[in-house]
């Protein structure tokens, strides 16, 4: 999204030239530039033996199930907003965190970040943002999730890596 007005003191931005990203909106009361940056998001395919933990959200999907997902705070890494989200979405630990490449949402401005990791302990205790959670078998999941074109190129990466790990 290209800023047209200050988010902090509302006032109509110009454009100021950065030498490497060209003209940028620049707001001079508060010294500060506003770029047109995507909001960085991580999505993580949690995997249990032989299955994999998948979400029902029919306001993203009516007909598939997807792949946890959850915005990147501000003062956390990437790395730190898998571990938040998940325990904080479905209730569990995780370990072994690994990042598997990024992908852009462009009607969303999203920049994608995306991880596998493997299951450590806890049930599966639901937030009530979400609408349903539960294991899926591994060799069920891509059949499952058709709709989720990212969360299905992630779960097929995962899938070439577990065999590599064998
Ligand atoms: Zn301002």
């Amino acid at each position: 999204m290209k800023y047209k007005f200050c988010p902090i003191c509302g006032r109509g931005l110009e454009e100021k030239y950065s030498w490497d990203e060209g003209g940028v909106p620049y707001c001079s009361h508060d010294d500060m530039m506003f770029f047109d940056i995507p909001k960085p998001c991580i999505m993580v395919a949690v995997i249990k033996e032989d299955e994999i933990l998948l979400l029902k959200q029919s306001y993203i999907y009516e007909n598939s199930k997807v792949l946890l997902t959850g915005y990147v705070g501000n003062n956390e890494t990437a790395e730190e907003a898998v571990y938040r989200e998940v325990k904080e979405e479905a209730g569990i630990d995780i370990k072994n965190i690994e990042y598997l490449g990024s992908d852009y949402v462009k009607d969303k401005e999203i920049l994608m970040i995306t991880f596998m990791a493997e299951y450590v302990s806890g049930e599966i205790q639901k937030s009530c943002e979400v609408e349903g959670m539960g294991w899926t078998k591994l060799s069920n999941a891509l059949e499952e999730m058709k709709e989720d074109v990212i969360g299905t190129k992630v779960v097929k990466n995962a899938l070439k890596k577990i065999l590599e790990n064998q």
